[in-house]
């Protein structure tokens, strides 16, 4: 999508004054962390960060942050997350060949199966149209990553290891889940992961895909309302972005509350939840109930 409602009519960009031919929209979990950014016709508070699909104007890629166009609960006709389609947990670096990293890899592919199959925190999700599906086998891609990469560049990481078939392509029916190794950032724009972001998802070519979440290694702060253990602040920050890509996956196009996604509304309103297996998730808004999901 290039343009949403809410950038439709933004023809320069405030931050350089260059002309915009289009919007990339990122659907980001905010962090706690304060910074300064151009706001138009916006009230943004002070130090806060929050979540929601982000504007980025292309070419020039700055962040701009833009007036939501209607507050509501919209669907706005994009892809949806079908019955059967499949997630592939991608774990990249050396760290995920270690004894430590496979433990670690055990229990988040355990989690991921968990979240996308329980029945109440992902089979809710009906009430969206939106199906349930499983997870396949788990890929580990040895080469140690770059420290820091760019989201344009991951882009076209994903699409080399399809086409050199290091990993299976789920493009039509399906997602990758990207794990960086510890010490690696990722960015938004200027921005670092854990200095302004926790964890998102995309897509690398609109409505096509393929369709991605990235997952930062836990980041130590900010990400975390519930517990200080580095396990849960990763499932908070996974499911948040499965149920998002998931309901919205090319984003801005499925279903939104402004420029919100399901889940970013009910972080604003945060409580914390686990699932039925134990893992904490973050809840997303269920419109039956007029709520935010709660296990209770
Ligand atoms: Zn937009
Ligand atoms: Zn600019």
């Amino acid at each position: 999508m290039d343009r949403c409602k809410s950038c439709t009519g933004i023809v320069s960009c405030p931050v350089c004054g260059s002309p915009i031919s289009s919007f990339s929209h990122v659907g980001v979990r905010g962090n706690e962390t304060s910074f300064n950014i151009p706001v138009i016709d916006y009230k943004l508070k002070l130090g806060s960060n929050p979540s929601g699909i982000r504007h980025y104007a292309q070419p020039c890629d700055h962040r701009v942050i833009t007036q939501a166009a209607s507050p509501d609960l919209v669907y706005n006709g994009g892809p949806l997350w079908g019955n059967g389609y499949s997630w592939i947990n991608v774990y990249w670096g050396k760290f995920y060949t270690t004894e430590a990293g496979k433990a670690w890899v055990a229990r988040v592919d355990r989690a991921t199966s968990d979240i996308e199959t329980n029945p109440s925190y992902s089979g809710g999700l009906r009430q969206y149209n939106v199906g349930m599906g499983k997870l396949l086998e788990s890929i580990t891609i040895p080469a140690e990553p770059p420290s820091s990469m760019s989201n344009s560049q991951l882009k076209e990481q994903i699409l080399s290891w399809i086409n050199s078939n290091e990993i299976r392509d789920v493009s039509n029916k399906g997602a990758y889940n990207l794990f960086l190794p510890p010490g690696m950032t990722v960015t938004l724009s200027s921005e670092t992961s854990c200095a302004f972001f926790c964890d998102y998802h995309d897509t690398v070519d609109a409505e096509k895909g393929p369709f991605y979440t990235v997952e930062p290694y836990p980041c130590s702060s900010g990400c975390n309302n519930c517990t200080s253990s580095e396990f849960d602040t990763l499932t908070m920050g996974l499911s948040e972005e499965m149920v998002e890509l998931k309901t919205d996956m090319d984003p801005g196009t499925g279903w939104v509350i402004g420029n919100e996604e399901l889940c970013d509304y009910c972080d604003a309103h945060f409580v914390c939840n686990r699932i039925s297996t134990g893992e904490y998730v973050n809840a997303w808004y269920d419109r039956a109930k007029d709520a935010c999901w709660s296990s209770r």
